[in-house]
């Protein structure tokens, strides 16, 4: 009997954990991210893992963004020692993601202590501190796609491409469980077809139980080649007015993908030699991420590469990673386009140049990503006429562009693509990483399109796999004329008992009333069967 317990990501989207236990007792996990996106579901961060993480001897993780990775740093400091099996892209972003998470916390801490000693309240602990991250890199162990590896006796796994960003993987499990072996497929999260950068998601044919998300399980995107012709006029608008062009962006991925459009556009000869700033620390981290695994591109990026050109790249580009440089930006007259985090204005340097560009008219302000609600992001995506920025009232005169395609997640049309080809044999399929309503349609039409079986598991709940019918092999046995008497014995001895318990009922006064005719009949049907089938 194996057990998955999911202690994260199972009716929301964030702080990915999946507990796999097997009947010898040994544990893994697929997955330790971060619960993100308010106070409240924050509050999970905090609490019992669900499992004591000194007994954990590894850890499989899809990818490098906080929500699958962000509670590494406190899994170690509560006690792990394993092995964290990623790809080695993931493990060189987390070097900078888990670092950059923990800088997050610190803040946050020091933020709410000074909040709360004006109440007279105790110092806030961060949840775990940079010195903690740092520490916990060590347990990092940098592994190949596409090769199957033994982690613990009867446990074996292998990472698959997932498509989503650099590194991402789907794992796949077996468990060996009384001669069986159960095959456990995590997609983790997948990517888009002929999404940049990034190989399609590698298809996987067979497994005995599937954990699929579903964060666009309820939708389907936009076709990007709409998206990439809107961020062109989008720039265009501000360059016809010689005003700056400012985006909002994630550091991992979204960035990315943004420098090798404009690449792109730059060596079509469409986008004028104008300066490019990336203004993030981190983004500029990860771009150099992307740059040393070049062999995990995709065939059009490797193109790109193989014409002598980093697809990353573009003459005016300008990294600036001190804060002189950042400011240095806005005292340039003209036309620039500036990308920075974070992603939904929150935070960080995007602050600063929404502050300089967002009332003037001719500016465009273009939104690539999310943007959770009561963010400054979505309050500007929203169309108020005016936001706070720095405790000042910031009118909003640019023209804001909201590019809905560039989502690094699969739609409903590509999950279904990538569940289709589960055909031997067709697995149970349990549908996460996702909001409730996303998933309840993911697997309403996963049930109807394929006949599988699915189910929605809601947060902690632990789920027993046992081994498939459609896989069961036969253990083949012998069994000797003894052995049937013996079965035989056993059965008649069964049967005396019963027909005895049937005497002592209909003894008992109150029981009698509740016989009936049908109860005669049927008795009589069984008396039948028995003489037909009994051996002379
Ligand atoms: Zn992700």
């Amino acid at each position: 009997m194996i057990k998955v317990t999911c202690l994260g990501a199972a009716g929301s989207v964030t702080g990915s954990n999946y507990l796999i236990e097997n009947s010898q007792g040994k544990k893994v996990l697929v997955d330790c991210g971060l619960f993100q996106g308010g106070k409240q579901i924050e509050l999970r961060n905090w609490q019992d893992w669900g499992f004591n993480p000194t007994q954990i001897h590894t850890l499989f993780l899809t990818h490098a963004h906080i929500d699958h990775s962000g509670r590494i740093p406190k899994l170690v400091k509560d006690g792990f020692r394993g092995k964290i099996i990623t790809s080695p892209p993931t493990a060189g972003l987390c070097q900078i993601m888990l670092l950059d998470s923990a800088h997050v916390q610190e803040m946050d801490a020091e933020w709410q202590t000074r909040k709360d000693k004006r109440k007279g309240k105790k110092e806030i602990l961060p949840l775990y501190t940079t010195k903690d991250a740092t520490q916990s890199l060590q347990y990092l162990s940098p592994t190949e796609r596409d090769q199957i590896i033994t982690v613990e006796p009867g446990i074996k796994a292998r990472l698959r491409n997932a498509g989503h960003i650099l590194g991402s993987s789907i794992v796949e499990l077996w468990i060996e469980e009384a001669n069986e072996e159960i095959k456990i497929v995590f997609s983790g999260d997948l990517g888009k077809q002929d999404q940049l950068i990034v190989k399609d998601p590698y298809k996987i044919f067979a497994a005995d139980y599937l954990f699929i998300e579903s964060t666009y399980g309820d939708r389907v995107h936009r076709p990007f080649e709409d998206s990439k012709k809107e961020l062109l006029e989008a720039i265009q608008y501000a360059l016809s007015h010689e005003e700056k062009v400012i985006i909002p962006a994630f550091a991992l991925e979204r960035t990315q993908e943004i420098l090798y459009l404009l690449g792109e556009f730059y060596r079509d000869k469409i986008l004028p030699n104008i300066p490019v700033y990336l203004d993030s620390p981190l983004a500029i981290q990860a771009t150099e991420i992307f740059r040393k695994n070049k062999k995990y591109y995709d065939e059009q990026a490797r193109a790109i590469v193989d014409q002598g050109f980093d697809p990353f790249d573009m003459p005016n580009l300008h990294f600036t990673p001190t804060t002189e440089e950042s400011i240095a930006i806005n005292e340039k007259p003209g036309s620039a386009i500036i990308i920075a985090a974070s992603g939904m204005c929150t935070a960080g340097r995007i602050k600063h140049h929404l502050k300089h560009n967002l009332w003037r008219p001719g500016a465009s302000i273009i939104i690539v990503g999310f943007q959770a609600q009561g963010t400054t992001g979505r309050k500007i995506v929203d169309g108020e006429k005016q936001v706070k920025i720095f405790r000042e009232d910031v009118a909003v005169k640019a023209k804001v562009f909201t590019i809905g395609g560039f989502s690094a997640h699969a739609d409903q049309k590509d999950l279904l693509e990538w569940v289709s080809h589960f055909t031997e044999p067709q697995p149970k399929a349990f549908v996460v990483h996702g909001e409730a309503t996303a998933s309840e349609a993911l697997a309403t039409v996963i049930r109807e399109k394929f006949g599988m079986e699915v189910h929605v598991p809601k947060w902690k709940e632990s789920l027993i796999l046992k081994a498939r019918e459609v896989v069961r092999k036969e253990v083949p046995t012998e069994v000797t004329p003894i052995e049937i008497s013996q079965t035989m014995l056993n059965k008649v001895i069964d049967l005396e008992y019963e027909i005895e318990r049937l005497k002592k009922r209909l003894k008992e006064k109150e029981e009698k009333a509740t016989i009936t005719y049908e109860d005669v009949s049927k008795l009589e049907y069984i008396q039948e069967e028995l003489q037909g089938i009994l051996p002379e």
